[in-house]
Formats: structure tokens, C-alpha cells, sequence
């Protein structure tokens, strides 16, 4: 069986055999754009810059991914590509989430290298010069650490360490703590990802799994320059969700275990009742004791059934097949 990449649109199949004859970009720089109007111009002033400095001359790529924006956004992009053939635009049918769109990203961009970078400028752009030199030193995939998180609000520090840390101990895929989705990736390492024919795109999961060899570089993250935040907290939760429930069983396991042991602290505590019957009379338990037994099991039996419906859910999404994300539109693609 062959593998095919995924979530190609029925449109790209006859831009392939031209492919050949393109230059292959040494960077291709994906930045995933949700109503993101205003910082188009000022991320392309910045990113530009580093990658004429960092190529050298060699060609690169910044490839848009409108991820179903309802304000400007591809405009502002179309008007730049007119300027700059280099600054290409994959627009999706509608508003699929960041992780489909970098994915649509990773499936589109060509160069020997692949970088995902937010476009409101929170990353550095600058960082890309020493992600680079680990590349060229042979790693793989050069994920960029937070030296810190001094610009999150400390709600959102204490939900990320506990996600990361739940995660990593139900998980054989640790993910690096404070790594963001910013991150140099070889192509090898996009084609692997590429072939993978999961729905559920958790990248950062996906990458820690995948295995490769792996480098950190640190840097300092911004206060977000334009616009404003994408996600609030209850997003945030469903992609724990999805990152804990795609690389891990343990949340399902564990209730064989929570099972066994009420069954048998039950029978222990039935053994102490006939005991109790035996050497001191019958007395009538109490009603409290009973409610409480009842509301308890209750509540963890449908605790789990939540657990399993997480999983099921997602079965069924996978089970379907219907594609990550959908292409509406693009523009520099083929050249
Ligand atoms: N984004 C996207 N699709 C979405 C939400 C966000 O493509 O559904 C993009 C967004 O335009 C930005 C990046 O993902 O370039 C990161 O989003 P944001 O800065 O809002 O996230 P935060 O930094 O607050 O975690
Ligand atoms: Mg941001």
C-alpha cells in the first residue's frame, strides 16, 4: 500500500509534475492566519528581513494559511504576493482551527526546511537565524522553549504546566514543557507528519512521537503585537483534551483499576457487616451511609462513562475519514 498525503485538494494534482522544475525553498515559513488583518503588513516586515538574511540568497517561502478569516486578512496577503511572488496564500474553506491549518500548511509548503510561526509576532522571527544553525548541525526538528511565560497571565501559567504535566505522565510522548508551536522541522520530519492519517492533529503531540533528533532553542515571547487572542480557555481545554486523549489509553485503563478497587473495599466492608451482624445483634445500617455508597458509585460510574465517551467520540471522527481540512482557494502555489 502506497501512503498517500493527506487533505491534498483535487486541485493540486495537476500542479505536481511542474513541481520539478521550481526552485525548492530552503525555509518555507508557515504562518496559520485567523482574522489577523492587522498584523499581516507588520509580520512581513519583520520575517522578511530575517529570512533575505538567513537564506543568503537561497529562495525561500511564507506561506498564509487562511484559516476561514471574515475580515481582510487574505486581501491584505493577495496584495503582498502581487509585490512578492515569494509570500503565498492557502485559503480554507472556512475556519478549520490552528492545528488543521498548519497541517494544511505542512501539506503545501515545499521547502527543505518547514517553520510554523504565529503571525502576531509573540515568536521571535529572529530566532529562525539559530534554529537554522541547529539544523544545519543535523537535527531534525529545532523546537523554540519560553525562557519563561512572564507575559501569560497566571491563570493560563498554571493551566499550561498542569496540562503539561498530566500529559506527560499518562503519555509515553513527553512533550517539552514551555515549546511552543514554534519550531524548525527538516522535511523529512514534514513528510513523516504528512503521511499520518490521523484526524485529531495535535502537533505538538505528534511531534514528540514521531521521535527524530530533537534540540531546543530558548527565547524570550512577546506580548501578542496585533489583534487580539484567538483562544480562550475553554478552546484550550478541548485541545488538552485532544492532546491527552490521542496519545494516551491510561484515562480509560484506570477504571478497571477504580472498579476493582470499590468492589473489593465493598466486600471487605460486607465481611465486617456479617461480623458485625454476628457478634453484636442486628441493627438496621443507616440511610446516610447508604446515600452516600450510592451517590459515590453514581458519580464515578458516570465519570467514566465520560472518559469512554471522549475516546468514542473521537473513534467516530476518525472513523468517518472526512478530511482534515478543506482548500477553497490559492494563490502562488504553482510557481
Ligand atoms: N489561528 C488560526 N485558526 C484559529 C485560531 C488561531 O489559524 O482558529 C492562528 C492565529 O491567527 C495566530 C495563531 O493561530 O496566527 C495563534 O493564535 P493566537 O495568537 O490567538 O493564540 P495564542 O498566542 O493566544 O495562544
Ligand atoms: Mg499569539
Amino acid at each position: 500500500m502506497t501512503i498517500q498525503p493527506i487533505g491534498r485538494a483535487e486541485a493540486f494534482a495537476d500542479a505536481a509534475p511542474a513541481a520539478a522544475a521550481r526552485p525548492v525553498p530552503l525555509l518555507s515559513v508557515i504562518a496559520p492566519v485567523k482574522d489577523e488583518e492587522v498584523a499581516i503588513a507588520p509580520f512581513l516586515a519583520r520575517v522578511r528581513g530575517v529570512l533575505d538574511a538567513v537564506c543568503a540568497g537561497e529562495p525561500w517561502e511564507i506561506l498564509f494559511v487562511d484559516d476561514g478569516s471574515t475580515d481582510q486578512t487574505a486581501a491584505h496577503v493577495a496584495a503582498a504576493h502581487l509585490q512578492d511572488r515569494r509570500i503565498r496564500l492557502l485559503s480554507l474553506s472556512r475556519n478549520f482551527g490552528k492545528e488543521a491549518a498548519l497541517s494544511a500548511g505542512i501539506d503545501h509548503a515545499r521547502g527543505r526546511a518547514v517553520i510554523p510561526l504565529d503571525v502576531d509576532l509573540q515568536d521571535p522571527p529572529e530566532v529562525i537565524a539559530e534554529m537554522v544553525a541547529q539544523w544545519r548541525a543535523g537535527h531534525d526538528i529545532v523546537y523554540g522553549v519560553r525562557r519563561d511565560r512572564q507575559t501569560d497571565h497566571p491563570l493560563k501559567r498554571i493551566t499550561a504546566s498542569l496540562f503539561y504535566r498530566s500529559h506527560n505522565a499518562l503519555s509515553r510522548d513527553k512533550i517539552p514543557e514551555h515549546a511552543g508551536d514554534f519550531r524548525l522541522i527538516d522535511r523529512k520530519v514534514a513528510d513523516v507528519l504528512r503521511a499520518l492519517p490521523e484526524r485529531n492533529r495535535f502537533m505538538k503531540g505528534l511531534f514528540a512521537w514521531g521521535g527524530f533528533r530533537q534540540v531546543a532553542v530558548e527565547y524570550d515571547r512577546a506580548e501578542r503585537a496585533h489583534g487580539r487572542s484567538k483562544f480562550n480557555y475553554w478552546k484550550l481545554w478541548t485541545l488538552a483534551l485532544d492532546g491527552i486523549t490521542s496519545s494516551s489509553t491510561v484515562p480509560l485503563r484506570i477504571w478497571s483499576y477504580v472498579g476493582s478497587a470499590v468492589a473489593l473495599a465493598s466486600l471487605v466492608y460486607a465481611g465486617l457487616l456479617v461480623v458485625d451482624t454476628l457478634v453484636n445483634g442486628t441493627a438496621v445500617a443507616g440511610y446516610p451511609s447508604l446515600m452516600t455508597a450510592m451517590l459515590f458509585l453514581g458519580g464515578v460510574q458516570l465519570i467514566s462513562l465520560g472518559v469512554l465517551g471522549e475516546y468514542v467520540g473521537r473513534i467516530l471522527i476518525e472513523a468517518k475519514g472526512r478530511p482534515i481540512y478543506i482548500v477553497r482557494d490559492s494563490l502562488g502555489l504553482e510557481e
